[in-house]
């Protein structure tokens, strides 16, 4: 594993079912992502993407292979250990924001710093920074339900950002916006990950974001594959 590999993932294998109806999702998946690499993760519905994304950040246990976070292996940790590794190293975006619907957009985004244990006045000043650098002072004192769908997500990037991860993974982060939205969210997610020379690994259905990335890849067969954007559309 080269020193700038972030994140790796060797011979993952996913099975999900018992007995006769063991279904494979992933087999003998490998994947690395260097250190500022942006990777489009493009791949029919059911593919094993989320799968792919979950295993990654930690949030499920794959059947078996190895998942490697900044040069740790994570396989052997405990729970608490993946917790950790999971909040200091992971920033994930979900197709639907899941942001706190009781807590303003700008508390929304001190909340993993306020876990990670800055103060008050930290986590507001960096949170304050977040909002304006995508475009959203003017809506940090307002909640979920107030904003757009667009405003919603650029709140979620941002808090998942927050602790300067060392890995950005989203899934399908535009999926639920209208083409000209999920443009606009695109760029500002794109600006802040090459701004902060952050690794990102970013599942989308869209052909034209996927092309801005460093590099495509796909599942096939329960692989991961490069996959040339130019190309034929495999969706
Ligand atoms: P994608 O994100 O590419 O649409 P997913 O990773 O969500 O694909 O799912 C891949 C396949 O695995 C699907 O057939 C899905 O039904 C199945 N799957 C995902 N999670 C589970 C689970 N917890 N239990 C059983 N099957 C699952
Ligand atoms: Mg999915």
């Amino acid at each position: 594993m080269s020193s700038k590999t972030v994140l790796q993932l060797s011979g993952i294998k996913q099975d999900y079912g018992q007995g006769e109806t063991v279904l494979t999702i992933l087999k003998n998946a490998n994947f690395s992502l260097m250190a500022g690499e942006t990777v489009a993760l493009v791949a029919p519905s059911g593919t094993g993407k989320s799968t792919l994304l979950h295993i990654a950040g930690l949030l499920e246990h794959p059947t078996d292979g190895e998942v490697t976070l900044g040069g740790e292996a994570c396989n052997g940790l405990g729970d608490d250990q993946r917790t950790r590794m999971r909040r200091n190293g992971i920033g994930f975006v979900y197709q639907f924001h899941h942001l706190l619907p009781e807590f303003t957009a700008l508390e929304n985004i001190m909340m993993p710093q306020l876990i990670a244990g800055l103060t008050m006045a930290e986590a507001r000043e960096r949170a304050s920074q977040l909002l304006d650098y995508m475009r959203i002072s003017h809506r940090g004192e307002h909640r979920p339900a107030e904003l757009s769908g667009g405003e919603q997500q650029r709140v979620a990037i941002a808090r998942a950002v927050a602790n300067a991860p060392l890995v950005l993974l989203a899934d399908e982060p535009t999926g639920n916006l209208d083409p000209e939205t999920a443009s606009y969210v695109f760029s500002a997610l794109e600006a802040l990950v090459r701004q902060s020379g952050l690794a990102a690994l970013i599942a989308t259905h869209n052909h034209d974001l996927a092309r801005r990335m460093d590099r495509c890849v796909t599942i096939i067969d329960g692989k991961v594959v490069d996959y040339d954007p130019g190309a034929r559309p495999v969706i």
